[in-house]
């Protein structure tokens, strides 16, 4: 018997009338993937619950944040201690300065931190640090990287090794795009055409500490120290985007996993506990170029509200020894060789790295944007599709990442895989 979905209609047609395509972003209105979007009611663990009383498995992880499943006990306990005591004074806080100190320990290459309300936010500030301290324009981007929805970040390629982006979004003025240089990922000539082209107006080069919002498009080490390199011999700041990996795939990261310094980090997503939020820090002598200590203006009226804040010293605290991470990566690499064996005569291939995971049906698996076959979008609509139906959440875009949490189970997992390995099988013919 199909999924009843009365209620998550009514709401969906409510919300189109007053929200344009009836949500907060778009991604949410399933139109890459088809079907009615489900509202969801209630989360608990590694399961999500919608209006119509169906539970689903979710490996959404709401894009990225819930590292530790929905509603982890000592989160929410944080969170509804902190709101009865205040939920915002617009001060520097306790909480604050906590979550502040457990990120610089923990990281060493952030000696200061401040805190912002997105994603979004903390790239366009740590970009305006940057340019501010380098006394430079130029920045450059990757194609296949997303760093939030700052104008200047908004660009597709034009043709060549390293371009001048063109907007990719009605809104943003070309001349606003023609201080971001665009190139391929996993090409070493771009990169080096880039420093050659312009390393004396060149800023920064912003990269996602592993690409994992255009599929999981996983890097060569080599190519991240060359990039590293490059950065260290012209002057050019390296921004780490660790928003969706820091945290995730490991307690330090992207620039552990690559054994890279970056200049400036961005953070977000884990680092909030599934409150809305956004982190940029790095090297002292760069961070106090901001204001008041320094010229580069940057400010927020909720910035570090301190609800947030106590849900993400929660979360750092029980990620900081590493063990909770340790298992829900341990759980995903089972989870994957479990699929992996049973799709592996078939052109799919599971990408993989701590407990993010990509399904993405071609072989061998893409490390640039360029090279992903837009034919694999529809077998992943039949998947997904199929996938809700049988109570498993996947994020509705096939360029969108799964997430296993450490709240899931091996249990829950083995036989998620089989039905994964099967809705997959399905997909193809
Ligand atoms: C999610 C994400 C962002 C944007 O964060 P928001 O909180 O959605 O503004 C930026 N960079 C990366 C790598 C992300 O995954």
């Amino acid at each position: 018997m199909p999924q009843p979905t009365d209620k998550s209609r009514k709401i969906v047609a409510r919300a189109q009338h007053v929200m344009p395509g009836g949500v907060s972003s778009p991604v949410r209105a399933f139109k890459a993937v088809g079907g009615i979007p489900r509202i969801m009611a209630s989360g608990n663990g590694a399961y999500m619950t919608d209006v119509d009383g169906n539970r689903y498995l979710d490996f959404g992880a709401s894009w990225g944040p819930l590292l530790l499943g929905h509603s982890d006990p000592d989160v929410v306990n944080a969170v509804t201690t902190q709101a009865q005591r205040g939920l915002t004074f617009g001060t520097t806080t306790e909480p604050e300065c906590e979550l502040a100190e457990h990120v610089t320990k923990l990281l060493p290459h952030i000696e200061k931190v401040r805190f912002v309300s997105s994603g979004t936010e903390a790239v366009m500030s740590a970009i305006r640090l940057a340019r501010g301290f380098t006394g430079r324009n130029l920045i450059a981007k990757f194609e296949g990287c997303y760093h939030g929805h700052l104008d200047y970040l908004l660009v597709s390629a034009g043709s060549g090794l390293a371009t001048f982006g063109n907007p990719s979004s009605a809104g943003v003025p070309e001349a606003v795009t023609t201080q971001t240089v665009l190139l391929p990922l996993d090409d070493e000539s771009a990169l080096k055409q880039l420093f050659d082209d312009h390393a004396h107006d060149l800023a920064a080069v912003c990269i996602e500490g592993i690409p994992a919002n255009n599929g999981l498009l996983i890097q060569r080490p080599e190519y991240m120290k060359l990039l590293r390199e490059l950065c260290d011999q012209h002057g050019v700041l390296l921004i780490l985007d660790e928003v969706i990996t820091g945290f995730r795939i490991g307690v330090t990261g992207a620039a552990c996993h690559y054994d890279i310094i970056p200049d400036l980090a961005c953070y977000g997503k884990v680092i909030g506990g599934g409150m809305p939020v956004g982190a940029f820090g790095g090297k002292a002598k760069i961070m106090d170029q901001l204001s008041p200590d320094g010229p580069v203006y940057q400010a927020g009226t909720l910035s570090g509200n301190p609800v947030t804040m106590a849900a993400g010293r929660a979360t750092l605290q029980k990620l900081s020894d590493g063990t909770t991470i340790e298992r829900a990566n341990s759980m995903t690499a089972d989870f994957v060789n479990t699929l992996r064996t049973q799709l592996k005569d078939l052109p799919i291939s599971i990408v993989t790295v701590g407990s993010i995971f990509w399904i993405v049906f071609q072989t061998p698996p893409p490390r640039r944007a360029d090279h992903i076959d837009s034919k694999g979008t529809e077998h992943y609509a039949t998947l997904h599709a199929s996938l809700l139906e049988k109570g498993i959440y996947f994020p509705p875009s096939a360029y969108e990442v799964c997430f296993v949490s450490a709240a899931h189970e091996p249990d829950m997992l083995s036989q998620a895989a089989e039905t994964v390995a099967e809705c997959a099988r399905n997909a193809l013919e």
